[in-house]
C-alpha cells in the first residue's frame, strides 16, 4: 500500500499541530504507525490522498450513520448555504431541529443547540448543578463525556489509550467534585448514593459505553440508576452523543425505556457538521438563559448549514425499518468476525448494539470496564493493521466502538469478512 502523500502530510502536520492532529485518537498512537489523510469519502468508503480505499467502520466517529456524502444531505447543505453561512439571529431550521429532537427523544421537552458533544455535556452538568444547588457529579470509569475539566477523570478511550488517567491543567478542586463508579456494578452505586446522595447534582452515563469499546448495561442497571437518582434528588443525565438516534431512533433511552432528566447529543444530529445539543424536562431547561439564570451561549450555535445537514440525516434515519436494518447488518458483521476468529483459533469476542459494536481479543462475556481492559490490545493492534492493509478501517484504538452505517451493504460486509479471515490467520 502506497502511503507517500499521507506520510509527507503527517510530517508537515507534526511540525504544526500537537501530535500532527486536531484530536488525539486520530494520531494512531495506541495502534502504532501513522494515520492516513482522507481525500474524500462516499457511502461506506473512505479514500485517502494516495488513492487507497477503505471500508470505513469509524464513520467520522458516529455522524455518518447514512453513509458518507449522502446525496440528500449534500443537497440540503448546498441549498442552505446559498442563503448565507451564519446570521447571528434566529433561523427557521433551528426551530425545525428542536421540533424533531423533541418529537423523537422521549426525555426531551426542550433543547438547546451547541457546537460539539463536549459543549453539550459541560452545559448539561451546569444545568444539573444550577438546578439542584449541589456541586458533586458522578461519572463512570471508562465513560468519556468530552474534554471538559470535570470529565477528565477515569475517562475512557482517548485518555486511556494514551495512559493519562487524568490531565494536567485540570484543577484538583474541580476534579475532586467528580466521583466515579464502576459501570454495571449495582451495589457500588447504591453505596455511593447512601453515603453522599444528597450532595450529588447529577449522574452522567453513556447508557451503552462506547468509549471503553462497547459495553452494554446489565438487565435492570439503568433502571437502578434511575431509581437512585430519583430517590436522592440527583439528576440522571444520559450522554447519548454516541448512542442517540443510533441504537434506536429515540436513542438508548427509547431502547431501554428509561427517561433521564437531561440528555446530551452530538454526531448524528449534525450529519457531519459540528453540532451538539442538550435537552430534557421543561422545568430544567427553562432555567437556561435567557429564560432562566443558568448561563450558556454560542456564536455559531444553531448554524443553518449544520442544522440542514442534521435535519436531512434525521429524515433519512426515520425511513421505516432503518434501525432494524442497521441492527441486522451489525449482527451479520459481528457473527462473521466471530466465525472468522474461530476458524483461525483466535480468542475473540464481540459486543453489539444496533449500529455499534466492540471487538475484544479475549473470550466473552464482557460486561465491565475491567473485562474490557483485559482484551489483548497488542493483538488488537496487529489485527487493526492487518485489516488496514487489506482496505478496512477500524477505530484506531482497542477501546473505541465501531460503527455500521446504512451504506454498509452485503458487498462491503463480505469484503470485510474476507479481509478478517486473512488478518486473523496472519496473527
Ligand atoms: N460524549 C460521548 C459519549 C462521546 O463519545 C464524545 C466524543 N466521542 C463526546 C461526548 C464529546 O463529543 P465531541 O468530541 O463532539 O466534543
Amino acid at each position: 500500500m502506497n502511503n507517500a502523500r499521507s506520510h509527507e502530510l503527517f510530517a508537515r502536520a507534526s511540525q504544526l499541530l500537537p501530535g500532527g492532529v486536531n484530536s488525539p485518537v486520530r494520531a494512531f498512537k495506541s495502534v502504532g504507525g501513522e494515520p492516513f489523510f482522507a481525500a474524500r469519502a462516499q457511502g461506506a468508503y473512505l479514500y485517502d490522498v494516495d488513492g487507497n480505499r477503505y471500508v470505513d467502520y469509524v464513520g467520522s466517529w458516529g455522524p455518518m450513520i447514512a453513509g458518507h456524502a449522502h446525496p440528500q444531505v449534500l443537497a440540503a447543505v448546498e441549498r442552505t448555504m446559498r442563503d448565507g453561512l451564519s446570521f447571528g439571529v434566529p433561523n427557521a431550521l433551528e426551530v425545525a431541529m428542536a421540533e424533531e429532537i423533541v418529537k423523537i427523544v422521549p426525555g426531551c421537552e426542550m433543547v438547546r443547540m451547541v457546537n460539539s458533544g463536549t459543549e453539550a455535556t459541560l452545559s448539561a452538568i451546569r444545568v444539573a448543578r444550577g438546578a439542584t444547588g449541589r456541586s458533586r457529579i458522578v461519572k463512570f470509569e471508562g465513560c468519556y463525556h468530552g474534554h471538559g475539566d470535570s470529565f477528565l477523570v477515569k475517562a475512557g478511550s482517548g485518555v486511556m489509550t494514551l495512559g493519562l488517567p487524568n490531565s494536567p491543567g485540570v484543577p484538583s478542586a474541580l476534579a475532586d467534585l467528580t466521583l466515579t463508579l464502576p459501570y454495571n456494578d449495582f451495589d457500588a452505586a447504591t453505596k455511593l448514593f447512601d453515603e453522599v446522595g444528597d450532595e450529588i447534582a447529577g449522574l452522567i452515563i453513556e447508557p451503552i459505553v462506547g468509549n471503553a469499546n462497547c459495553i452494554l448495561p446489565r438487565e435492570g442497571y439503568l433502571q437502578h440508576l434511575r431509581a437512585l437518582c430519583s430517590k436522592h434528588g440527583a439528576l440522571l443525565i444520559f450522554d447519548e452523543v454516541m448512542t442517540g438516534f443510533r441504537v434506536a431512533l429515540g436513542g438508548a433511552q427509547a431502547l431501554y425505556g428509561i427517561e433521564p432528566d437531561l440528555s446530551t447529543f452530538g454526531k448524528i444530529i449534525g450529519g457531519g457538521m459540528p453540532v451538539g445539543a442538550y435537552g430534557g424536562r421543561r422545568e430544567l431547561m427553562s432555567q437556561v438563559a435567557p429564560s432562566g439564570p443558568i448561563y450558556q451561549a454560542g456564536t455559531l450555535s444553531g448554524n443553518p448549514v449544520a442544522m440542514a445537514a442534521g435535519l436531512a440525516t434525521l429524515a433519512l434515519i426515520q425511513a421505516p425499518g432503518f434501525h432494524a436494518d442497521l441492527d441486522r447488518r451489525t449482527h451479520v458483521l459481528c457473527d462473521g468476525l466471530e466465525a472468522a476468529a474461530r476458524e483461525a483459533g483466535v480468542a475473540f469476542h464481540t459486543t453489539r448494539a444496533p449500529g455499534m459494536f466492540g471487538l475484544y481479543f479475549r473470550e466473552g462475556p464482557v460486561e465491565t470496564f475491567e473485562d474490557a481492559k483485559a482484551s489483548d490490545t497488542a493483538r488488537f493492534n496487529r489485527f487493526f493493521h492487518g485489516m488496514l492493509e487489506r482496505g478496512v478501517y477500524l477505530a484506531p484504538s482497542a477501546f473505541e466502538a465501531g460503527f455500521v452505517s446504512s451504506a454498509h451493504g452485503e458487498a462491503e460486509i463480505a469484503y470485510t469478512l474476507e479481509a478478517a479471515r486473512a488478518a486473523f490467520a496472519a496473527l
